[in-house]
């Protein structure tokens, strides 16, 4: 049996790819370019698969968001009855954290069966907040933390790592390269010519 080798991207919906709940959701332009790519990525076998992980429970609010993005292998929200769910505390009451077990489930419902081994190495994990437990899960760099918040309008500088991801994903040519970026250690798949000009 050959595993798969692919990258699996893991997204969080609000103040990620879209903001405006609980009005109508506006996209985040440059993330939905990273999914258009990564769509591509998958067509060409370098992508796995693609989910949508949301603590949204608003299926209205999450399918006129869907609808405005490329396509998800697989969607879940807050109230999908494999989620764990914290302890009460205060305002905090009923939200639940993110974790691979999560991923292995939405991989579980497209007929598809992994262990948490097999995937923790190849899940990109995006989203704004920062304190979900499958952050301490993967490497430290596959937790791509959306920073700022995406507010449509806002004019904050977007500082997250969109260009360590593009590379991941192998748009080579869209990367500004220089001395920061931490491409070196994770495609499993594929490394530069350059990179190993440096070891
Ligand atoms: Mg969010």
């Amino acid at each position: 049996m050959v595993l798969p080798t692919g990258w699996i991207l893991v997204w969080d919906l609000d103040e990620t790819l879209v903001s405006g709940w609980p009005n109508t959701p506006i996209v985040n332009p440059t993330a939905v370019k990273i999914l258009e790519l990564a769509d591509k990525a998958r067509a060409a076998g370098r992508v796995e698969a693609i989910f949508l992980l949301t603590n949204n429970s608003d299926k209205d609010y999450i399918n006129a968001a869907i609808v405005q993005l490329p396509p998800f292998d697989n969607v879940m929200d807050s109230t999908h009855r494999s989620r764990t769910k914290l302890p009460s505390i205060g305002n905090y009451n009923g939200n639940v954290s993110k974790s691979l077990s999560d991923v292995v489930q939405l991989f579980a419902e497209i007929g598809v069966s992994v262990a948490k081994d097999d995937i923790k190495n190849r899940v990109l994990f995006f989203d704004n907040y920062p304190d979900h437990v499958m952050k301490d899960e993967i490497a430290k760099a596959h937790y791509i933390h959306i920073t700022p918040d995406f507010k449509a309008g806002s004019v904050k500088k977007d500082l997250t790592r969109w260009n360590y991801v593009r590379k991941l994903l192998g748009d080579s040519k869209r990367v500004t390269r220089k001395r920061s970026d931490h491409g070196k250690r994770s495609d499993p798949g594929k490394r530069s010519r350059r990179n190993n000009l440096h070891r």
